[in-house]
Order: structure tokens, then sequence, then C-alpha cells
């Protein structure tokens, strides 16, 4: 695996696209919003990983619930894996809690699932592998 983004939840995608390009020195690559989970995502390069901004779309998004109980800040962690139902069954069987069974689309041509993160220390991880 290698850690191919971490995303943070974000409030004002023009606030927060501005910081982070003064912060890294670079403009956003993309920006594509996910129905599905119904947010904005804004990609950064970082090296070898990415920052993706999330912001909600709608006040019943995940994204939205997030804020409202912690703030803004880190919100997942985002795992690039080779086969991606491999590893879901294989942490199914150790034990972690699945919130995405079978993966799903998600932003940057990925297929993606999350693992609950009450079995991974309170950190929401994500897999994601690319579309071939
Ligand atoms: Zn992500």
């Amino acid at each position: 695996m290698k850690l191919e983004h971490i995303g943070i939840a974000i409030r004002n995608s023009a606030d927060s696209e501005k910081i982070f390009a003064e912060l890294l020195g670079s403009d956003s690559y993309k920006s594509e919003n996910v129905e599905s989970e119904g947010v904005k995502t804004t990609f950064f390069n970082v090296g070898e990983s990415k920052i993706e901004l999330l912001q909600a779309l709608d006040p019943q998004s995940p994204v939205a619930k997030f804020i409202e109980k912690r703030g803004e800040g880190i919100h997942h962690l985002a795992f690039e894996v080779e086969d991606i139902d491999f590893e879901l069954n294989r942490l199914e069987e150790l034990g972690y809690q699945l919130i995405h069974r079978t993966p799903k689309d998600g932003a940057d041509n990925k297929r993606i699932a999350f693992l609950h993160p009450k079995s991974t220390n309170g950190v929401l991880i994500e897999l994601c592998q690319e579309k071939t």
C-alpha cells in the first residue's frame, strides 16, 4: 500500500484552495464533484501523494456532518491498493469493520471503499484502486 492522499474537510473551497496553493507553491490540478458522497473535491500534488480538499455540497453529506461534529481538519487517509476487492475481504476476515463492502466510484478515476474508524484507532481509512 502507499499513501495515495490525505482528505481534509473544509467549509469554503475558495479560502482553502488559496491556503494550500500558497502553502504548497502550486495550484490544485483538479476539482471534481462526487455526487454519491455529496462533496466537491479539489486535489493538490504533494510529491507522490496528494491532498484532497472536501467541501460538502449539501447539509446531509457525511463531510457536513463531520465538520458539524469535529470542525474542519483531517478527515481521512487514503491508501492505494492493487486489488481493492481482495483487500476488503482480507481486512473483513481480520475483523475490521467496513463501511463499504463493495467498492464504489470515487473522485480521480478510482474505485474506493472506507473502513469504519471504530476499528482503526479513530482514523477514517479509505482504500482506493485506480480504474483500468
Ligand atoms: Zn479520499
